[in-house]
């Protein structure tokens, strides 16, 4: 059964005089691996901080699992918070701490677990998002690139989230890595049963690991829907945005 775990109806968000939202509508439904996509500055980090209640819309409501986060008591937020992983654009790790260190850190905050049931968790979650066992003593300046998201993605797993939200999660990775980690994302959607709410311009990981997406634009949502579904709005920002795609996943598919 098709089931909605987040909604957005009706957002209005403005910084002073810049509108960024006008009335965005969009639903995500339990288990898909859902993107936000849209031009720079077109609102899509700003959608995910409301989203993951960092910060309040003008006017609107965000639905997440069942919340109604615009009157939200501070209880429910917090147990709210438990269910969610995030891994921010700026998610940067702590420089002057391990890799094991760095995942622990929501787990000592959040939980009143034991030392040894800690450390058991970290070493699971590097397994999970396949790093080897030695990255656990490491520090962030010995990893490459793509280890690093990979340990910001354990820091966001550390808690079990029902729901998981990145963004743009493969920006500054090479070809090869960005696809190692897209087949990650979606192995653990698969594996754990997760939802995936991720910001990305990476038409690979849309053809590729995106189930639905949204198209952010002129401050609402353009389209939303599945490639098919979107690559059917005949748009200009849509036409602009996936200028050549046409062509190319029929070739692909022929290919195929
Ligand atoms: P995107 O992630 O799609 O590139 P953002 O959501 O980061 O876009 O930003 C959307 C718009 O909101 C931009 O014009 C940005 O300058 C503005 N903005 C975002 N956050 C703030 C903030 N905290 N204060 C003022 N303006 C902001
Ligand atoms: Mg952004």
């Amino acid at each position: 059964m098709i089931q909605p775990i987040i909604t957005a109806r009706n957002i209005v968000t403005y910084f002073g005089k810049n509108i960024v939202h006008d009335g965005i509508n969009l639903r995500i439904n339990r288990g898909e691996i859902y993107g936000l996509l849209g031009g720079s500055g077109s609102g899509k980090s700003t959608l995910l901080k409301e989203m993951t209640l960092l910060i309040k819309p003008q006017s609107g409501e965000i639905h997440v699992l069942g919340e109604n986060l615009h009157n939200i008591s501070p209880l429910a937020s917090l147990k709210l918070r438990r269910k969610w992983g995030v891994l921010f654009q700026a998610g940067a790790l702590f420089s002057s701490l391990t890799v094991a260190e760095n995942i622990g850190i929501t787990l000592r905050e959040y939980s009143h677990l034991p030392a040894k049931l800690v450390k058991d968790i970290i070493h699971m979650k590097i397994n999970l998002v396949g790093l080897p066992e030695h990255a656990a003593a490491l520090y962030p300046s010995e990893l490459s690139g793509g280890m690093i998201k990979r340990v910001a993605l354990a820091r966001a797993l550390a808690m079990d989230p029902e729901l998981l939200f990145l963004d743009e999660p493969t920006s500054g990775l090479d070809p090869v890595s960005a696809e190692a980690f897209d087949h990650l994302i979606l192995q653990l959607r698969d594996m754990l049963g997760l939802t995936v709410v991720m910001v990305t311009h990476d038409l690979d990981s849309i053809w590729t690991i995106v189930d639905r997406f949204s198209v952010l634009g002129e401050k609402k949502v353009i389209a939303e829907g599945t490639l098919n579904e979107v690559l059917k709005n005949p748009h200009p920002v849509i036409k602009q945005f996936f200028g050549g795609t046409r062509g190319r996943i029929r070739r692909q598919r022929e290919e195929a």
